[in-house]
């Protein structure tokens, strides 16, 4: 049974789809009118591991991301650039799916964008004007928030205490300061489409709701995004479609953490912010997706690079656990059972930790530990020069498990598995020279080999069943 934390009711809760075994799932996607930093890293990277899970379980997941392709950023970016507006929505659009497609981040089942979707969305506006939960004004059309009692509900807010700071700004046509915009007219010079209020485009909130509703129809399973998208964005989604529908929206609402660097938000806004471009350049996706899911998914997460370097070390460690098979080939098979690694315990470990809450901090510690575990029992059997047959197959079973566990959870693997090939056939090719020398007692040129080796962090070690090498 997995649990997850549900953003409305607070609590964790045990999952039940609202049909069979699939799960309906929306996270909202980016407004594309720059390139995408390690804060939408953070949530791709997060519900793609809770969409990982599910399948895992044996759900069918009905995964639909949006692209907010309209919007006042991207008319404001489309006159900095001199393109039009719809170049820039494409251009953001293309590194957007870059950077998902460079994070492993599995493709969605649908990808809706706004201007596809005017139909459905003036549709909707159309309706809740019908039940009196909206009003035209000048060519605006508003949601009037206090016809929807259960406003707040979900962030916590109050009306009346939302109202306090509130104000009509000038320029705005609304009657009451949290109103929010379903339709806008466009000024002249921007796009817009026909509607029955006039030539205007679709207020931010409105389009989840519409697009999401196409595809996953009146009552979702899961809604996600980052939190900071709780209020106004998820609230107003909440009213304006609970308004129109009369049914519960979505049935659990999961919202990962910010990223957070030197103490502070990582936005656009503040500056402090890094590019998924630039971060893959210094690092490899199958990092930065260790560094993501090392803390769990509610929580802020610091980001700095010593951190991505710390991440680093701790997959290479887990990398050369995969190559543990090779070391163990020249090794001598003896009698007994000896003491064998248990990877179910691992595994069921793992799973649980899965499980609750997608707890990823958690079960990659299960993997370490088991890493651990293995290079322990792995140690001792090369300066003993013999293993038992039950140990051997424990440690395979481990390294398949371990391998398994890390695909489960989006790692690539392979990519650095082929760069450390090469790597590895060279440094294998230097021992293999080394040997020949000691052979011919050519000792300077031996010892050589072995300190020019020890200087890139590679440290030879002379053993019975022959030499070995490991990283430090
Ligand atoms: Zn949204």
């Amino acid at each position: 049974m997995i649990k997850l934390t549900d953003t409305l009711t607070e609590k964790k809760l045990e999952f039940r789809p609202l049909e069979g075994k699939t799960v309906r799932m929306y996270v909202c996607g980016p407004t594309v009118y720059d390139h995408a930093h390690i804060g939408h890293a953070r949530s791709a990277v997060v519900f793609d591991v809770i969409r990982r899970w599910f399948e895992y379980r044996g759900y069918k997941v009905i995964f639909v991301r949006n692209y907010t392709d309209i919007d006042d950023k991207i008319i404001k970016r489309a006159r900095e650039e001199g393109i039009p507006w719809y170049e820039v929505a494409e251009k953001y659009i293309s590194s957007y799916e870059e950077d998902m497609k460079a994070l492993n981040v599995k493709e969605p089942t649908y990808k809706p964008r706004v201007t596809g979707h005017i139909r459905e969305i003036i549709e909707m506006i159309d309706g809740l004007i019908k039940k009196g939960y909206a009003y035209k004004s000048g060519g605006d059309v508003y949601f009037s928030v206090e016809k929807f009692l259960d406003y707040g509900k979900l962030s916590k807010r109050r009306i009346d205490e939302l109202l306090a700071g509130a104000r009509i700004e000038p320029g705005e046509k609304k009657r009451n300061p949290l109103d929010f915009a379903l339709w806008k007219a466009s000024k002249e010079g921007e796009p817009g489409w026909k509607s029955p209020w006039g030539y205007g485009r679709p207020g931010w909130h409105i389009e989840c709701s519409a697009m999401s509703m196409k595809y996953l129809g009146q009552t979702m399973d899961i809604h996600g995004g980052g939190l900071d998208l709780i209020f106004p964005h998820h609230e107003n989604e909440i009213a304006q479609s609970e308004a129109y529908t009369g049914r519960t929206f979505a049935r659990y609402w999961v919202h990962n953490g910010f990223v957070m660097v030197n103490r502070e938000k990582m936005s656009k806004s503040l500056g402090n912010f890094f590019t998924i471009k630039e971060i893959l350049e210094r690092f490899s996706p199958d990092v930065l997706r260790l560094f993501l899911l090392s803390t769990h998914y509610r929580s802020p997460i610091d980001f700095s690079t010593g951190r991505l370097e710390e991440a680093e070390r701790s997959f290479e460690r887990l990398t050369n656990f995969l190559r543990i098979g090779e070391v163990l080939r020249g090794l001598e098979i003896v009698e007994g059972k000896g003491s064998p690694v248990s990877v179910e315990a691992f595994r069921k470990e793992f799973e649980e930790a899965m499980d609750d809450d997608f707890n990823t901090a958690r079960a990659l510690g299960v993997l370490f530990e088991l890493v651990r575990e293995a290079n322990l029992l792995k140690d001792r059997a090369l300066r003993e020069g013999k293993i038992s047959k039950a140990e051997k197959l424990s440690l395979l079973e481990a390294v398949d498990f371990v391998e398994g566990a890390l695909r489960t959870l989006g790692f690539r693997l392979e990519e650095e598995k082929r760069e450390e090939g090469i790597e590895e056939e060279l440094i294998k090719l230097l021992i293999e020279v080394r040997g020949e020398l000691r052979k011919k007692k050519e000792f300077a040129l031996a010892d050589l080999i072995r300190d020019r080796l020890k200087e890139l962090g590679i440290v030879l070690e002379d053993l019975p069943g022959g030499t070995v090498y490991k990283r430090i």
